[in-house]
C-alpha cells in the first residue's frame, strides 16, 4: 500500500478509527472490510506458519475495502467480517 492509498483510507473517516471513533494514532491499521485470505504452509525448519503471499480473494484487495483502524480494533477485528464485528462488540458491552 502506497503512501498516498494510506491517506486515502485515513481520510475516509476525518482521522478517525472507523470502527470505535478514536483519534488514529501513528502506526493505525488500514484494515480490510471484506477479510482477504491470505494462503500459509507449513514451514518445518522454524516450526510455524508462514504466509505464502499469495491472497484467495483478490477481489478484495481494493482501496474500497479498506477503512483505517486503530490497533486494538483492528486486532480484535482479526479476520471478521463487520456483521460479525459488530456481535462480537455487542457481547463485550453486555458482559
Ligand atoms: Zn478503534
Amino acid at each position: 500500500m502506497t503512501k498516498k492509498d494510506r491517506q486515502i483510507v485515513f481520510d475516509k473517516y476525518n482521522g478517525k478509527c472507523a470502527y470505535c471513533g478514536c483519534e488514529l494514532m501513528k502506526g493505525w491499521h488500514a484494515d480490510h472490510i471484506e477479510p482477504i485470505v491470505r494462503d500459509s504452509k507449513w514451514n518445518r525448519n522454524k516450526g510455524r506458519f508462514e504466509q505464502t503471499g499469495t491472497c484467495r480473494k483478490p477481489e478484495n484487495e481494493t482501496l474500497e475495502n479498506y477503512n483505517p483502524a486503530c490497533a486494538s480494533c483492528n486486532i480484535q477485528k482479526n479476520s471478521f467480517t463487520v456483521e460479525q464485528f459488530r456481535i462480537n462488540i455487542k457481547q463485550f458491552v453486555n458482559s
